[in-house]
């Protein structure tokens, strides 16, 4: 799958629509979720066009890699769940129900989470 440039996130990293920033650096940038289905509700994306956790582990540089982990662990720390939990979710591709075609991590806590899947 070949990455659209007019996807969501793309347009939110390229400053064409408002975001709530919790988090960023050289190759990461965290937001709120704008539809939070958690008292902490944060998406965690890295800069460069990647479609999914699929095309990210293919293709991305071991620096965006590492990024991404790094940068989960400073925002539950910022955010204040690192010791209560969390849970990270990667919707991909079609099984995953994933809608937004760019690689994004869901960081859920500030309560407990419940089970973690619910098939239909
Ligand atoms: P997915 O189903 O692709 O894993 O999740 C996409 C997520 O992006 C959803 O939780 C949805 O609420 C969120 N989202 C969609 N559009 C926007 C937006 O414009 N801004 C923000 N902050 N989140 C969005």
């Amino acid at each position: 799958m070949s990455y659209d440039n007019t996807n969501i996130f793309a347009r939110i990293l390229r400053g064409e629509i408002p975001n709530n920033t919790v988090y960023e650096d050289a190759h990461v940038l965290a937001f709120k979720d704008i539809r939070p289905q958690a008292k902490v509700h944060v998406l965690v994306i890295p800069k460069g066009a990647y479609v999914s956790a699929q095309d990210f582990g293919a293709r991305a540089s071991e620096a965006e890699i590492a990024a991404m982990a790094r940068a989960i662990s400073k925002i539950t720390q910022e955010l204040g769940i690192a010791e209560s939990g969390y849970r990270l979710i990667a919707n991909t591709g079609g099984h995953g129900h994933q809608e937004v075609p760019h690689y994004h991590v869901h960081i859920l806590g500030g309560q407990p989470i419940g089970k973690m899947v619910h098939l239909p």
